[in-house]
């Protein structure tokens, strides 16, 4: 375990933020002096009370909502607007029903200079990447959650992102989906086959924020700031059942307090 923010250097970093500020246009301050790292091959989790701001910094990372202040740089350049590089899968599964697997996959290279015949065949490999071979032609009403949420997951990969943002990726799933989704996704997110190399993750289920990230950001008070980093260095596959998992997870309850507001 770790406190606080190390200061490195920001050439290794694949997505940073730097003293991020944001107010809503209500008035209402919810970052002060932000900073969160990705490093390569991280799969970074963020944390904190109901409300504090963990889907709003998601979306600051993304380039869809702009800091007041502070920088948000991808690969040391600064990101000012969303862009493919960076993919940001939401907790509510959008997938359409009208498509099937295969289409809705390819929704997300329509940007590209693509003929439909290597669309087609990309989304068949990003289909296949996370388990979903032979299930190209179902629609979602065919689907379960779990499987819609990878067709999800498979058309982030078809735009060849280098990072991931998800926000409550499994909330919506149930438990045992959730589950079996939760033990593929490491590997399936890094694999090495795909330009992808980091993982941002909000959550509010601190087992499976446990059982996932390399390092936890722990966002609290108001405006909300970084309160802690820690490193988690349980081996993996981690069992949630370990004396060491449950002690962890005891360490991280111990952060989530009602937030305070400073003055
Ligand atoms: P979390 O994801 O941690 O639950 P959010 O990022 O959704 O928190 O919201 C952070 C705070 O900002 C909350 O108090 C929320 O009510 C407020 N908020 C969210 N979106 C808006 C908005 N569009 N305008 C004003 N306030 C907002």
């Amino acid at each position: 375990m770790e406190m606080g923010i190390k200061d490195e250097n920001v050439t290794n970093s694949i997505l940073e933020a730097e003293g991020i500020y944001f107010s809503y246009d209500n008035g209402y301050d919810v970052f002060e002096n932000i900073n969160i790292e990705a490093e390569p091959g991280k799969f970074i989790a963020i944390i904190g009370p109901s409300g504090i701001g963990k889907s709003t910094l998601l979306r600051i990372l993304g380039g869809f909502l702009k800091p007041d202040k502070g920088i948000v740089r991808l690969m040391g350049k600064p990101l000012y607007e969303p862009t493919p590089e960076v993919a940001l899968i939401h907790q509510s599964i959008v997938t359409f029903p009208w498509m099937d697997a295969k289409e809705n996959v390819m929704l997300s290279m329509k940007t590209k200079n693509m003929t439909k015949d290597e669309m087609e065949e990309k989304a068949t490999v990003s289909l296949s990447r996370v388990g979903l071979d032979g299930f190209e032609d179902l629609y979602p009403k065919e689907m379960s959650g779990g499987m819609r949420q990878r067709v999800a997951i498979a058309r982030a990969f078809a735009a060849d992102p280098y990072v991931f943002l998800m926000d409550e990726p499994f909330a919506h799933l149930d438990e045992l989906t959730a589950e079996g989704l939760r033990q593929d996704i490491y590997n399936i997110l890094f694999s090495g086959e795909t330009p992808l190399k980091s993982v941002i993750m909000v959550s509010h289920n601190l087992t499976e924020v446990l059982e996932l990230a390399d390092e936890i950001y722990i966002l609290n008070n108001i405006p909300a700031t970084v309160i802690s980093k820690v490193q988690v260095t349980m081996q993996r596959p981690r069992s949630p059942r370990s004396d060491e998992f449950n002690a962890n997870l005891d360490m991280l309850y111990s952060y989530l307090t009602p937030p305070r507001k400073k003055k």
